[in-house]
């Protein structure tokens, strides 16, 4: 009598099982299908680090290849003066010049070929962006009162220089220049400028703020504090082009000076180089009359110095083991590289806005090293700026930290910060408007509501003392970090 019941029972059972089995399956095969978007993830990850470690090392060995070949310049210069060739000097010098632009350029294009031959595509953000740069470049010669907007380092140069980058941006970028610092960006330090003021907003790290922007320790005031509307910022910094010399890309950090050749020998500075390649000056100082002007390339010395960030007693701390090799101590002329790698996805996305696919961010740098042999013969190895003056002292290239490279303010090709602080702060601190589709710019909205800061001024009060920097060599930590990760 109770079999209906019991049946119903089972059949309830039966349905629930099914349920059960259904809802399981469901979650195999999600489970199959995330484990192969994760095999997609990591294998596009690893893909992105092969092709980024490849691009960057493909335009460092170009950059250590251009110099060479300006430190060859300055030698076969010291030929031709002492064979009193003054048609070949002009030339070397011009050639020179033309070389600081053309070597990193190529570099450039390694950089590509590198990358593409590691599948990454060109990504139609990179490409435009350095296409709209080749626009700007083509009115660097536009004439401004009475001189260029920037003046030329050779005849033509503005031209030359930008139907290069049109000529690469054509071909698409894949592997964007991220140390790029364009002539007309402005540089210096500003805290909208800064990418740890939006981490620290968005992180309410309040730390950051006692850590680095505080006027008082106790009780604890910080900017938290002394903010009032967007009129109280200071002003940003003037675009401050370093000199027109080097390339904005991948430059090599180079500066030519036009001294007395009497004064190059009398210093030892050129004489070194020369004895090194058995060039014999004596005839030529012995039969013209001294001074003789001539334009020799250096390295920039405010460039090419000593490496401290890679010190581990140095200001950063850098997590490092070991002291670094003299011959490798020296910064100046490196790759950085941003590049994505795609990881197309069978789940959906996290994000109802989401691509069908991941993009996977990789960044990588690198950098020529190589060094002098000292002339005593006792097998010292000296750094290549060791004399100022380029020789060619370039054998190897090595990838570098990122934190240990050259950056432009976060990421010359960091497209939505680019945007940010380029197009939007100006806006922002003449009118107090900001643009509501920018990530920064809502976390700058953020940083200007009176009860978010409230709540960063209380818990300084009470909690200040747990702000502490991170201890040398320790890395991690609150107020540090690094300054870009991958
Ligand atoms: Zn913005």
């Amino acid at each position: 009598m109770y079999t209906g019941c019991q049946k119903r029972k089972s059949d309830r059972r039966a349905g629930q099982t099914v349920v059960f089995l259904l809802m399981a399956l469901t979650v195999l095969v999600f489970i199959f299908l995330w484990n192969v978007d994760l095999h997609r993830i990591v294998s596009a990850k690893s893909l992105s680090q092969n092709a980024g470690d490849a691009a960057a090392l493909a335009a460092a060995r170009w950059q250590g290849a251009s110099l060479n070949l300006v430190g060859e310049l300055n030698l076969m210069h010291a030929l031709a003066l002492s064979a009193q060739d003054s048609a070949a000097v002009d030339a070397i010098t011009n050639m020179q010049a033309r070389l600081c632009f053309t070597g990193p350029l190529t570099a450039l294009v390694a950089a590509q070929v590198a990358a593409k031959n590691n599948r990454i595509y060109a990504r139609d953000e990179f490409t435009q962006r350095l296409r709209e740069h080749a626009d700007d470049v083509a009115s660097y010669d536009e004439i401004v009162g009475d001189n260029m907007l920037f003046p030329e380092p050779y005849p033509g140069a503005w031209s030359a220089y930008s139907a290069m980058l049109s000529a690469i941006a054509a071909d698409g970028i894949a592997a964007a220049p991220d140390n790029a610092r364009f002539f007309s960006d402005s540089s210096g330090n500003h805290i909208l400028r800064d990418p740890a003021f939006y981490d620290a907003v968005a992180g309410r790290n309040w730390c950051w703020f006692f850590l680095h922007h505080s006027t008082s320790q106790n009780p604890p005031r910080t900017i938290l504090n002394d903010f009032t509307n967007y009129t109280w910022w200071p002003p940003l910094p003037p675009p401050n082009p370093p000199t027109f010399e080097n390339a904005e890309i991948f430059g090599l950090d180079l500066v030519s000076h036009t001294v007395e050749l009497g004064r190059m020998i009398d210093s030892d500075v050129l004489a070194t180089g020369a004895a090194q390649q058995q060039i014999d000056f004596s005839g030529y100082v012995e039969t013209n009359v001294m001074p003789v002007v001539e334009t020799w390339y250096f390295f920039h010395p405010s460039c090419w110095s000593s490496w401290d960030i890679m010190h581990p007693d140095g200001p950063e701390g850098f997590p490092i083991a070991g002291s670094v090799k003299p011959e490798y101590d020296y910064t100046g002329a490196d790759a950085v590289i941003r590049l994505y790698a795609a990881a197309a996805r069978l789940t959906p996305p996290a994000s109802s806005s989401g691509t069908p696919h991941d993009d996977i961010l990789w960044t990588a740098a690198a950098k020529p090293f190589g060094y002098l042999e000292s002339d005593d013969g006792d097998g010292m190895r000296l750094r290549p700026d060791a004399y100022g003056i380029v020789l060619p002292a370039f054998r190897d290239v090595r990838l570098i930290p990122m934190d240990a490279a050259s950056g432009s303010d976060g990421g010359s090709f960091d497209i939505p910060w680019r945007r940010h602080i380029d197009e939007h702060l100006p806006t922002y601190v003449d009118s107090g408007v900001l643009d509501q589709e920018c990530r920064y710019c809502r976390l700058i909205g953020t940083f200007e509501d009176a009860a978010f800061r409230q709540q960063g001024i209380d818990w300084l009060l009470v909690n200040s003392g747990l702000c502490t920097l991170p201890p040398p060599g320790g890395g991690g930590g609150g107020g540090g970090g690094t300054r870009r990760g991958h």
